[in-house]
């Protein structure tokens, strides 16, 4: 059995989300889920639990480029999936990365902020991205705000993400994916140059979820690797996400990471969970 082509190479290059509902813990076991082995390169660490974004904490610059260029080097990456990138010079070193490596897809996810507010992607950043990013990608995935920020106009409909997804890949990206999964009706709007399709789906519940966009994008990232054509690969992942969403579980009192693992999962047994005490010592 060929290896390589069972089990292709992943990279992910994304912040790191230590309850691992967003970031490159989230990217990692959607490639696990999708029969992908995934590698990492993280921008930048955040502080933050169920509740939110406490803190961003960017990785020294030098750090970050030889980890991407010490996982491209082992030869096995078919594709590669961006995420959070905290600030410009992050998103110069993936520039340089994806221009040198043109032959592999890369889905843009253009992070900018999170849910909660907090900023995980600075102004510069922000027009870096538009100029120099969007046209080294197979796909890009933005969010209603995100698309708005891109092209720099409203993006509240459906009309306006049909508008929106044209304009995206008139700036660069060879497709695009606006994805409207906080509208009454959930729809994502795709344009390859050439189709426009809008995808509809009903809303599930729940939906106070966290890393959606991540899991999303990194889903697509994986079926590209998997050999997938864009369009069938955006039809896989959003298919993964309703799933992944329906299966979530809390894990704190904030917002509910996605259950990207729901494949693997064994019904759980009451004892697994009965918290342990730790014996205090007088
Ligand atoms: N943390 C990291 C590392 C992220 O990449 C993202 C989103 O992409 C977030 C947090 C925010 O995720 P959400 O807005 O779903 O809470």
């Amino acid at each position: 059995m060929n290896h390589h082509s069972a089990w292709p190479v992943v990279m992910s290059v994304a912040g790191y989300d230590p309850s691992a509902g967003a970031g490159v813990a989230a990217d990692l076991k959607t490639f696990a889920a999708h029969n992908c082995y995934g590698v990492a390169a993280i921008t930048a660490l955040t502080v933050q639990n169920s509740q939110g974004v406490a803190s961003v904490h960017p990785v020294e610059l030098p750090v970050l480029k030889e980890t991407i260029l010490s996982l491209l080097a082992d030869g096995r990456v078919c594709a590669i999936k961006v995420g959070m990138l905290a600030n410009q010079a992050a998103a110069e070193v993936l520039d340089e990365i994806l221009t040198a490596h043109p032959e592999l897809p890369a889905v843009l996810d253009p992070v900018i902020c999170s849910s909660t507010g907090v900023a995980l992607l600075d102004a510069a950043g922000v027009d870096y991205l538009r100029q120099r990013l969007l046209p080294r990608a197979a796909l890009v995935t933005p969010n209603l705000s995100e698309a708005a920020r891109l092209v720099e106009m409203p993006v509240e409909n459906v009309d306006h993400m049909r508008a929106a997804a044209r304009k995206l890949v008139e700036l660069g990206a060879r497709a695009a994916v606006v994805t409207g999964g906080h509208l009454e009706k959930p729809v994502d709007v795709f344009f390859d140059g050439t189709n426009l399709e809008q995808f509809v789906g009903d809303r599930i519940r729940p939906d106070n979820t966290h890393g959606t966009g991540c899991t999303f994008s990194a889903a697509v990232a994986a079926n590209l690797a998997l050999g997938r054509q864009v369009r069938d690969a955006v039809v896989l992942a959003k298919a993964y996400v309703v799933e992944a969403i329906r299966n979530a579980f809390p894990v704190g009192p904030g917002r509910l990471p996605l259950n990207h693992l729901y494949r693997m999962m064994q019904p759980a047994r009451l004892s697994d969970h009965s918290p342990v005490v730790a014996e205090s010592t007088p």
